[in-house]
């Protein structure tokens, strides 16, 4: 399979769309983003490497970064974690929480905002240094030990977080946060905060599409289910109310942000991370969704 080729081609027949769909800014400082960059970086379980744009500058992660605390979460609490959230798509926004109230404050997956914020707490009542802990993982698995917190992106949002703020309060109400609300988001914003290239996201998830070798970075170790278990959530939850039309238009697990990000694994073959700012309505990188669904395309590969 010649990738250089068809990443060529895919990041060309992309350019057209460079204007459609808006950058988030309900996080002041993610609208300060220029919003005209794009970047595709794919690396095979073979060590290949092909990309074409900006991936080499860092953006920030945000809910991609949802992926690495479920890791974390599944390496603390094995099985036990599904007693605090399901698996199950939320057909709903990420940052919604009219599921929550009905389901007696069990997130409906990791993925959504609610379960993110649940593993937060999850980490934070596990882990001795989570912070650093959290950095040591997320380092690992990049191949970069510069890869880091932007606090002030994560005091950015801090400072206009109301909807995450009533989605933690619900969580306590139901009894499912143990610890202080305010540490939580605080430590959940800082998660979302991450920042890496599309080259250091490609070489992150390399490891989630390489079930077969021993996954142990930086602290955390999963079995091969595990892996496996995660690339399955990715699969039906990644895109929140867009996961149906990923799945259908890719065909691949992967994992969105509303920094424009997306990272997404062929098993046993590839990892393939885009980045661009402008969204779609449902929070997803218009470029990215489009560049992933060429790809597919062009290569004839899926997991379907
Ligand atoms: N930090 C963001 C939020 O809580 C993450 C959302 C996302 O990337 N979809 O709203």
């Amino acid at each position: 399979m010649d990738y250089g080729q068809i990443i060529d081609k895919v990041y060309t027949a992309c350019l057209p769309f460079a204007n459609e769909g808006r950058q988030a800014d309900y996080i002041p400082m993610l609208a300060e983003v220029d919003a005209k960059q794009f970047g595709l970086c794919l690396l095979t379980l073979d060590g290949n490497v092909y990309e074409q744009g900006n991936t080499r500058t860092r953006f920030s992660l945000q809910s991609i970064s949802k992926v690495f605390a479920l890791a974390m979460c599944l390496s603390q609490e094995a099985d036990r974690l599904w007693q605090r959230m399901g698996k199950e798509p939320s057909g709903n926004a990420f940052n919604s929480l009219v599921q929550l109230e009905y389901e007696h404050g069990i997130p409906r997956n990791p993925f959504i905002n609610a379960g993110a914020i649940v593993m937060a707490d999850v980490l934070l009542s596990t882990l001795s240094r989570p912070e650093e802990q959290f950095l040591t993982f997320v380092r690992s698995l990049s191949g970069s030990s510069t890869v880091g917190f932007n606090r002030r992106v994560a005091q950015s949002e801090q400072s206009c977080g109301y909807l995450n703020a009533a989605i933690a309060n619900l969580l306590k109400y139901h009894g499912n946060i143990r610890g202080d609300i305010t540490r939580v988001l605080e430590f959940y914003f800082l998660m979302c905060s991450v920042e890496m290239s599309c080259h250091e996201l490609a070489h992150a998830f390399l490891p989630f599409a390489n079930h077969r070798q021993p996954f142990n970075y930086g602290g955390v170790s999963l079995t091969s289910s595990q892996v496996k278990r995660i690339n399955a959530i990715m699969q039906t939850c990644g895109f929140y109310d867009e996961a149906g039309e990923f799945s259908y238009r890719v065909g691949l697990p992967g994992k969105s942000g509303v920094g424009g990000g997306i990272a997404a694994i062929h098993p046993l073959h590839y990892a393939v991370a885009t980045w661009s700012p402008r969204l779609n309505i449902k929070g997803n990188s218009v470029m990215g969704m489009k560049a992933l669904e060429l790809l597919t395309s062009e290569t004839e590969e899926s997991i379907f």
